[in-house]
């Protein structure tokens, strides 16, 4: 496949490979963000690290082996977007929390190898983050904050026209603020007090199920009978009527819109693109308090920049981002030379 590929970037085409805890997802992205081919499986959590590989990598090629030949001859290279932390220079996957059979997971040298083209792997908010800058509610903005709310809360810093990386590619953790000092809610990380514990799905399940132990709330007992609780359960019970739920619901969009300000302040944004399940469900219900809270506890200048606004290129995203990512760093071996 590899040769004979073209690879300058008006005509080249990337495979994207999008791995979630659940899901893996493949596609071609033609450089008009096009996405032929898709397929699909379960990530085999259960079966170790060389399940997943066989189960990534047969996914790319089932959607190299669907393309046109003529498209097939412009595949230049593969774009990753994996659970986070990644180190995107050596092209691991570091330590994702729930998935431990990939601790320092060398996701994109396999790829590599078991597919026969050049692999770039980033986190998959940065991903988001490049594919809304180049085709969704980001075009056009050199500075924007990307965040995801759905079981986790992830976030991308985008400054300059460029992801913000840190030394270790942990930076855009937006999610990991702390917004409770000695204390709070518990957090994926292991920290406590941070904003995804408070606000995000998974957080919001285990506040819930404190409650249920409390006998505080009916409803939510009645859905803990029928299935392990999550954040959807949490923002029914709003919907339904249920005070409990409606207390940790306020208390989520509270702390959302809380931490905006604080990145208003730091970052001083064009836009806050906001993304993922959870936010997707409650809409402006989400995004209104976010915008009030700004509005009248941020600094004046960047409060009266920024526009907080709904994600728009939906599950596709971690997709569509592999051609920005792969166009940005195909070629240049700053990205490869930690690899061993
Ligand atoms: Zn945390």
């Amino acid at each position: 496949m590899a040769e004979g590929a073209e690879t300058t970037s008006d005509r080249m085409v990337v495979l994207a490979l999008d791995i979630g805890g659940t899901q893996i997802r493949a596609a071609a992205i033609e450089p008009d963000g096009m996405r032929l081919g898709r397929c699909s499986a379960p990530t085999p959590v259960a079966d170790g690290a060389e399940a997943i590989y066989r189960a990534c990598a047969a996914l790319l090629r089932e959607a190299a082996d669907g393309l046109p030949a003529a498209v097939r001859a412009r595949v230049a290279a593969i774009g990753i977007s994996s659970m986070g932390p990644v180190d995107p220079w050596r092209g691991l996957v570091v330590d994702p929390p729930n998935v431990e059979v990939f601790r320092d997971a060398p996701l994109a040298d396999e790829m590599e190898a078991r597919v026969g083209l050049p692999a770039y792997l980033e986190r998959d908010t940065n991903v988001a983050a490049l594919a809304e800058h180049w085709l969704g509610a980001a075009r056009g903005c050199g500075d924007f904050l990307y965040l995801t709310v759905s079981t986790g809360l992830g976030g991308a810093i985008f400054h300059d026209g460029c992801l913000m990386l840190g030394p270790d590619g942990t930076a855009g953790e937006l999610g990991h603020v702390c917004l409770v000092a000695n204390g709070g809610p518990r957090c994926g990380c292991g920290g406590r007090g941070h904003l995804e514990g408070i606000a995000a799905g998974a957080g919001l399940a285990m506040q819930a199920q404190d409650e249920v132990a409390r006998g505080a709330s009916d409803f939510l007992r009645a859905r803990a009978d029928l299935a392990p609780l999550t954040g959807k359960d949490v923002a029914e019970g709003e919907a339904a009527g249920d005070e409990v739920c409606a207390r940790l619901m306020q208390r989520a969009r509270q702390a959302f819109a809380i931490a905006c300000v604080g990145w208003v302040n730091a970052f001083n944004p064009e836009r806050i693109v906001v993304g993922g399940t959870l936010a997707e469900r409650q809409g402006e219900r989400w995004l209104a308090p976010a915008r009030a809270a700004v509005e009248s506890s941020a600094l004046r200048a960047p409060a009266a920049r920024v526009k907080i606004v709904p994600s728009e290129l939906g599950k596709d995203v971690g997709l569509v981002g592999a051609w920005p990512l792969v166009a940005q760093r195909h070629g240049d071996p700053a990205w490869r030379e930690r690899r061993v």
